[in-house]
């Protein structure tokens, strides 16, 4: 049974009654009554009726000042009113300051009781409603809480990533406990291992005097038993007060636990004035930032070490007699140490960042570079600087960083080697001359007397030796005259005849060591400008290189090439080739590569000598490409003769 509240204002007596008796009391609403307006308002404010059926003429306040002064008052009561005559203005009016319905005079019972019922019916829907909004946005409020609280999370995850300052991820870490856990004060310690105290690395509303004293026992404070259980700590009340030593009246600790380290410190949240404790939900989103303040602490150690190792080497490469230029893969300079700034007088800080040939003035550095970025290979050279020193540079490719060229200052060694090679020569000079005595007597010893058959073996040896010796002084003193720049008669030669002949002087050697020749002399190879003695030189060395170091059975290959203006010889074989490492010092005078394999092979080191002599004086160049155990490939390119 409904029992609705409604207040009638209403000056005549019998609209009261009427109302009281065909109306409210059959259909079970109360029924309160006012005479004049300013008792309906008093009544209305006081009883806070479900109700009003309001006349608009009445004493003292008219209906429209009734309205008014519960609208001013917030007073949101559902109104009927009722009037005599029907004016737009005033019905407008009436609905402007919230009226639900209205009732012209005369009415029948039936006609007020629909509009009573149709108004409670709305007003109770509009509750619902609002009832429903109300718990709408109170579901909607959590959502945007949860939502922030994971953004929050989120932020601080993508900061541990992003920030390389360990300081500013944890104080953002404590910040945002002390946001989400809506605590008053936020900590993260870490453990002093040695002192086995625990520190404070970062803190959020902390007073500063505690803050910079502020140190705990392990084994004697609850942010302590955190470390030895590793398991979060809650606590409120008294008990938070008595064990923590100091005013809390609520507190949250939970560990920062990294992998293969264990427990390393600890978060926590405080309140000391207010008693509001920390919940489940807390505990959840603070583990959350302690495993990134975790991440990060572990990333910063690793950072540091890493960091540390670093300085080490760039130190070790910084401070290295050897002069250092690292450039990266597109050939800009990474790092110019001291002993190469001083050795080409550049200044580290204006050439990092810039291209090497910019960056470095010394045109064979720069074709050194250019070499080793094509080839990707090990290349080395010598450097003559404007100082008279001479540096021996070598570029070495390292994958994922560029290149590196390291220089070594052999000014004392070449000066050692000029000595050298002047006494050598002077020696080869003067021992040419008894030399050619000796020889002479040992060509007329048969012609003074018979000799018996080992007398004659004798002199066949040391015939042999003799003419080993002489070819050794001469194919020296041909490389100390091709190096003196002497004058050297140049004329149109013809390649292929030359190889021809080298190859008629050798093909004794290499039938013997039953190797196959594979040789087909091409057609319309040019000229080139060249000495055919030197040239045959060239190709005879290359020739006597191959047959000596592959083995008996294998094969030699040579051809002859045009390419655009130049012609190209190879001279290749399967022997047992050379290490990567030796193939840059080859043509060194006297180098020779010492190993198993070349133990007991003939030689001196001074052919290839002679060969890159030879062919530099022709303007051309000469290189190999070999694998140990696969065979060589020796090449050399001369310019065609221009007509
Ligand atoms: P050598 O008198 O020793 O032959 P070279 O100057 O002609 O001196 O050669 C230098 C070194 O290069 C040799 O001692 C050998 O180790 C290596 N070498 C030259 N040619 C070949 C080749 N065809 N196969 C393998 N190694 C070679």
């Amino acid at each position: 049974m409904a029992r609705e509240r409604v207040l009638v204002i209403e000056d005549s007596a019998e609209t009261q009654q009427l109302l009281a008796e065909l109306v409210l009391e059959p259909n079970g609403y109360r029924h309160l009554a006012a005479m004049d307006g300013e008792e309906g308002l008093r009544i209305a404010l006081e009883e806070n009726p479900d109700l009003i059926v309001l006349d608009m003429q009445l004493p003292k306040m008219n209906g429209l000042e009734v309205m008014m002064a519960l609208k001013e008052r917030n007073v949101d009561i559902p109104i009927i009113f009722t009037t005599v005559r029907e004016s737009v203005d005033l019905v407008v009016q009436a609905f402007r300051l919230g009226a639900r319905d209205y009732v012209i005079k005369p009415f029948g019972p039936l006609e007020m009781q629909e509009a009573i019922r149709r108004v409670l019916a709305s007003t109770a829907l509009r509750e619902e409603r609002d009832q429903l909004t109300q718990k709408l946005l109170e579901v909607n409020r959590q959502l945007q809480k949860q939502l922030q609280e994971l953004n929050v999370i989120y932020t601080i995850g993508r900061s541990v990533t992003s920030l390389l300052d360990l300081n500013q991820v944890l104080n953002r870490v404590v910040d945002a406990a002390v946001y989400l856990a809506d605590a008053e004060e936020g900590m993260l310690l870490l453990l002093d291992e040695e002192e086995n105290e625990l520190y404070l690395r970062a803190a959020k509303n902390v007073d500063d005097k505690i803050a910079h004293v502020l140190r705990m026992r392990v084994d004697d404070s609850v942010a302590g038993r955190v470390i030895q259980t590793g398991r979060p700590v809650f606590l409120t009340g008294e008990r938070a007060k008595v064990v923590t030593g100091y005013l809390a009246r609520t507190l949250l600790y939970l560990p920062l636990r990294v992998p293969d380290r264990g427990v390393v410190g600890v978060l926590g949240v405080i309140n000391r004035k207010e008693e509001q404790s920390f919940s489940e939900r807390d505990v959840f989103l603070l583990s959350a930032l302690a495993d990134y303040a975790a991440i990060a602490i572990a990333n910063a150690r690793l950072f540091e070490a890493l960091e540390a190792e670093r300085l080490k080497l760039e130190t070790v490469l910084r401070e290295a007699q050897e002069a250092i230029i690292v450039v990266d893969n597109e050939n800009r300079v990474l790092l110019c140490n001291r002993a190469a700034c001083d050795a080409l007088d550049i200044v580290e800080a204006e050439v990092v960042g810039k291209p090497v040939e910019i960056a470095i003035p010394h045109p064979v550095l720069n074709s050194l570079f250019s070499e080793g970025y094509s080839t990707k290979r090990a290349v080395r050279c010598e450097v003559a600087l404007n100082t008279g020193r001479t540096l021996n540079a070598q570029i070495t490719p390292v994958p994922g960083v560029g290149q590196v060229l390291m220089m070594q200052d052999i000014t004392y060694l070449k000066e050692l080697d000029r000595i050298k090679s002047e006494f050598v020569t002077t020696i080869s000079h003067d021992l040419r001359t008894p030399l050619t005595t000796i020889q002479g007597y040992i060509e007329l010893l048969p012609k003074a007397g018979s000799l018996n058959a080992q007398q004659q073996e004798f002199i066949l040896r040391a015939r042999n030796s003799m003419e080993t010796i002489t070819a050794l002084l001469n194919t020296f003193l041909d490389i100390d005259m091709l190096e003196a720049g002497l004058e050297m008669e140049m004329q149109p030669c013809d390649l292929v005849q030359i190889v021809e002949e080298a190859i008629q002087r050798y093909r004794p050697q290499i039938e013997q060591r039953k190797q196959e020749l594979r040789w087909e002399p091409p057609s319309g190879i040019p000229p080139v400008g060249g000495n055919p003695y030197r040239l045959r030189q060239v190709v005879e060395n290359l020739l006597s290189n191959a047959t000596k170091f592959t083995a008996e059975g294998g094969w030699i290959a040579v051809s002859v090439e045009k390419d655009q203006n130049h012609v190209i010889v190879h001279v290749a074989d399967n022997g047992i080739g050379i290490p990567p490492a030796e193939q840059p010092y080859i043509f060194d005078k006297f180098y020779r590569v010492e190993s198993d394999e070349t133990m007991g092979i003939p030689g001196s080191g001074l052919g290839l000598a002679l060969v890159k002599s030879v062919i530099d004086r022709h303007r051309g160049r000469v290189w190999v490409e070999s694998r140990p155990g696969v065979g060589s490939v020796f090449s050399f390119i001369l310019p065609v003769l221009q007509s």
